[in-house]
């Protein structure tokens, strides 16, 4: 069956450098359609640079990018169809919950909705999917970490892009909702069918979330294999001491 898996994402001799710092320092990677996908590293390891330049926000110095099968080196962001949700959430704190949901697809550069009641539906889809509904009119300012965290995940989800980058997502939750959100995150991606690309500096988090676990270690990805394989048989000494 393994043939039958198609890769969404693929990126070979990926390097990003600021000054002489090799922050990323020859990625391959491919990522699987449909899947989740967690990005196991230590704080400085690169992983936002990654994420940043799978979003386009930065251009490496070498190596190629590919997305559904072409490359995208020069594609800026926007035209990318590639989801960020940001640690920080970076809600629109004077709008609504359903607004700041509707703001990406009425205002987004390619392709904005105009028609209003197409924003509403697509809108009102989303709401349900994340979890949200009831909430609609209330202000970002008076809904929960976890909320915010629905909030920012369904405005991305509702421009209906192919991939989607979250950068330490449950970073800013408590411990609690921490784990109640990872089973929500599974249950949302899977509901969607895109594939999650989750960044965490937790171990915990990132074999309980992957489907695929990526290890990344100075801009390099040190192993990248299903959970169980990874906590069984970590192919580096810094792999292993790092699961420790
Ligand atoms: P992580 O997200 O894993 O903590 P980052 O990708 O943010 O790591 O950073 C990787 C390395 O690149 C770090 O050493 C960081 O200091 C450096 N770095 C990141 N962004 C910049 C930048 N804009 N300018 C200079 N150095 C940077
Ligand atoms: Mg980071």
């Amino acid at each position: 069956m393994e043939n039958l898996v198609s890769t969404v994402l693929s990126l070979a001799g990926v390097r990003k450098t600021y000054g002489d710092l090799n922050a990323l320092d020859g990625i391959d990677l491919s990522l699987p359609d449909d899947s989740y996908v967690s990005l196991l590293g230590p704080s400085g390891s690169g992983k936002t640079t990654l994420l940043r330049v799978i979003a386009g926000f930065e251009t490496p110095e070498a190596g190629a990018v590919s997305f559904k099968g072409e490359r995208i080196e020069t594609v800026p962001p926007h035209q990318r169809d590639i989801g960020f949700v940001f640690q920080n959430f970076a809600l629109f704190p004077h709008l609504s919950v359903e607004k700041n949901i509707a703001f990406g697809l009425e205002n987004r550069v390619e392709n904005p909705i105009t028609d209003a009641s197409v924003v509403k539906s697509k809108v009102r889809d989303i709401i349900g999917l994340v979890g949200l509904a009831g909430l609609e009119d209330r202000a970002v300012t008076q809904i929960s970490g976890g909320q915010k965290q629905r909030v920012a995940l369904a405005r991305t989800l509702v421009t209906e892009p192919a991939l989607v980058l979250l950068d330490e997502p449950l970073g800013a939750l408590d411990a609690n909702l921490r784990t109640r959100m990872l089973t929500e995150l599974r249950r949302i991606r899977e509901r969607c069918g895109v594939t999650f690309l989750h960044v965490t500096g937790s171990e915990t988090e990132a074999l309980a979330m992957g489907d695929t676990v990526l290890v990344l270690d100075q801009g390099r990805i040190a192993q990248a294999a299903d959970a169980e394989t990874i906590y069984n048989e970590p192919k580096s000494v810094a792999v292993a001491r790092f699961l420790n």
